[in-house]
């Protein structure tokens, strides 16, 4: 990217539109990769202090739900909002948080990177439904209905049948 369009003139704006290929980004998660290359859309705005820039951030991601263990493909849309400083002229406070520039040509894989990795869930699952594999014989509960009786006897029945026993 180059911000030489905007850099001299306060007030100035200007939209970027771009797409990026990710997919030698180790995203540090086995079974997650990119699925799909990343479309930034942004919009920089010179407010003579820095470089405010506003846009989103979209991409699809390949991941393997922590239920049911099947691959799934998992959209991710952020919205993206940063400042961007010549560190040369950035005040103080603007030098611990702004993405500082030494030249007009700026390569910002590394920050939209980061605000990926921040926005990754902690766990995937493909569907707020997944019924997921059954702890006893392992069959994907989506696709096939389990026979071996695991998760059909409510844990309260279960106690009561083994004190019943003991009995
Ligand atoms: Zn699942
Ligand atoms: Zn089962």
């Amino acid at each position: 990217m180059n911000v030489a369009q905007v850099r001299h003139s306060g007030g100035e704006s200007v939209h970027y539109d771009l797409v990026e290929d990710f997919s030698a980004f180790d995203l540090g998660i086995e079974a997650l990769s990119f699925q799909a290359p990343v479309h930034v859309q942004l919009q920089v705005n010179n407010t003579s202090r820095a470089m405010l820039v506003k846009g989103t951030i979209h991409t699809e991601l390949k991941a393997t739900c922590g239920r049911c263990l099947e691959s799934f493909v998992y959209p991710l849309d952020l919205h993206y909002e940063d400042e961007w400083a010549f560190r040369t002229l950035a005040t103080e406070d603007l030098l611990e948080t702004a993405l500082l520039l030494d030249k007009d040509e700026i390569d910002i894989k590394d920050r939209i990177f980061e605000q990926i990795v921040l926005a990754l869930p902690m766990k995937f699952v493909c569907s707020a439904e997944c019924h997921g594999l059954c702890p006893n014989c392992g069959v994907n509960r989506n696709l096939t209905p389990c026979n071996c009786g695991e998760g059909t006897v409510d844990p309260r029945l279960a106690a009561l049948a083994k004190w019943q026993s003991n009995d």
